[in-house]
């Protein structure tokens, strides 16, 4: 075991973070020899990937070089749910000591298989994720990301384990059981949605506990898109540092891509996961630092090989290099994710816009919510947010001014007026893992 190897202090290099600084080059020699790896063994054991190959002339001999992937066709969700349970699998059931499902909105779920190595692959990119997050040995990890089908949970235990932290499999809810434990154990750092987290700020806050006098000094969110504007009251009103990670459980679940303490972008542990950038529209592979949607491809995968898979999540990939000297390619935080937009008389919206527009005007609080309603056939958009018990008991004037500001930032955004209501602290309802921001109820 790794964590047995090495004891690694505070601020220092842990071993497991080496391929994040592999010389370009040979990084790049690493992902040919894992692609033509990885679609010799879909190719070989997946009808549906050799089918799609033979249509198009290609076999396992026709990846030469990295650029060559770009011929090859796209994964994309429906396949996972067309070919539901087991379809997409390139391992016998033999060699499968793992399966997580995802919640399924609508009908069956998408069910991923993993070996003994793919496990093994996904603690060591989960204690990569970590150690770039600044956690080591010694460090208390409250893991509320959710254990079961979901692949939070389960995804950062082991690697947390891997890089010899301390785990509390605490899983979601029960919010002051989590700041007992929080207080009492000591912790130091925290898996979470951070949606999820700004609840446990706020109901620390009124069981009188101060965060900012706790060890706690790391928040390691995902699962959820949010904002600048989030992460900064988080690091604010709790005192810690939050970071964003990245994955989704069709590639291997959390531990993807992680930022660095630069808190500039998500390094994607490209040894693993190629990226590529394409235009959603034509498919089109785009150029580092062009926006577009992100496709990736495992390069290790045994159980489940995924070749192109669409995210469907907008980024682009930042062509500088990090100041941290990772040499691994970073994606822009995902403020857009194409499935959560939704079109209001003809202009497209992201909850994400709304949040930062929410967020930058003070007397707010992060927690809103977006109703989506359709009046006299026309589409209206209201947007519900709490603000301060301050702002509130305050005079009508005082709520009239935020208002009017929030409103004024959210149709400088979208270009569109929507309708504001200013509710009280606690009013929208708290979740426990991802927040439902929007609440369509055009069509009912
Ligand atoms: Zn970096």
């Amino acid at each position: 075991m790794l964590s047995e190897l090495w004891n690694d202090a505070a601020g220092g290099f842990h071993p497991v973070s080496a391929p994040d600084f592999l010389p370009e080059p040979r990084l790049r020699e690493v992902q040919l020899r894992r692609l033509k790896a990885v679609v010799a063994r879909a190719w070989a054991h997946v009808e549906l990937f050799r089918a799609r190959m033979d249509e198009r002339g290609l076999t396992p001999d026709s990846i030469q070089r990295l650029g060559d992937i770009a011929a090859l066709p796209f994964t994309v969700k429906t396949d996972l749910r067309d070919t539901y349970p087991f379809g997409l699998f390139a391992s016998s059931m033999g060699d499968v000591v793992r399966l997580h499902a995802s919640s399924g909105t609508t009908g069956k779920p998408i069910v991923v298989a993993y070996t003994r190595e793919d496990v093994d692959v996904w603690s060591e990119v989960m204690a990569r994720t970590f150690a770039s997050c600044g956690l080591h040995r010694g460090d208390i990890l409250q893991n509320a990301f959710g254990y079961g089908l979901f692949t939070g949970g389960l995804g950062a235990h082991y690697g947390a384990e891997a890089l010899g932290a301390t785990v509390i499999p605490i899983s979601g809810g029960n919010t002051d059981r989590q700041i007992m434990v929080m207080r009492d154990f000591g912790v130091t750092a925290m898996c979470a949605t951070p949606s999820y987290f700004t609840h446990v700020i706020e109901r620390a806050g009124e069981l009188g506990v101060d965060l900012h006098t706790l060890p706690l000094r790391v928040g390691v969110f995902g699962a959820e898109p949010w904002s600048d504007a989030m992460r900064q009251r988080i690091q604010q009103d709790s005192g810690i540092k939050a970071f964003d990670i990245y994955g989704l459980s069709e590639i291997i679940g959390p531990g993807v891509a992680s930022e660095c303490a630069q808190q500039h972008g998500l390094h994607v542990f490209e040894d693993h996961f190629y990226p590529e950038i394409i235009d959603p529209e034509t498919g089109a592979v785009l150029p580092d630092g062009a926006e577009g949607e992100l496709v990736l491809t495992t390069l290790s995968k045994k159980a489940m090989p995924m070749i192109r898979y669409r995210t469907r999540d907008i980024t682009c990939l930042i062509p500088e290099p990090c100041a941290c000297g990772r040499t691994l390619r970073r994606i822009r935080r995902i403020g857009r994710r194409s499935d959560d937009m939704f079109i209001i008389r003809g202009v497209n919206v992201y909850p994400s816009q709304v949040e930062a527009a929410l967020l930058a005007v003070e007397g707010t609080l992060p927690h809103y919510q977006i109703i989506l309603v359709r009046e006299q056939g026309l589409d209206q958009m209201i947007v519900e947010v709490e603000v301060t018990p301050e702002v509130f008991s305050d005079k009508i004037r005082a709520l009239e001014g935020v208002r009017a500001r929030l409103a004024h930032a959210i149709e400088h955004i979208l270009g569109i007026r929507v309708e504001l209501r200013l509710v009280e602290p606690r009013s929208i309802e708290r979740s426990q893992g991802k927040a439902k921001r929007v609440i369509d109820r055009r069509h009912i």
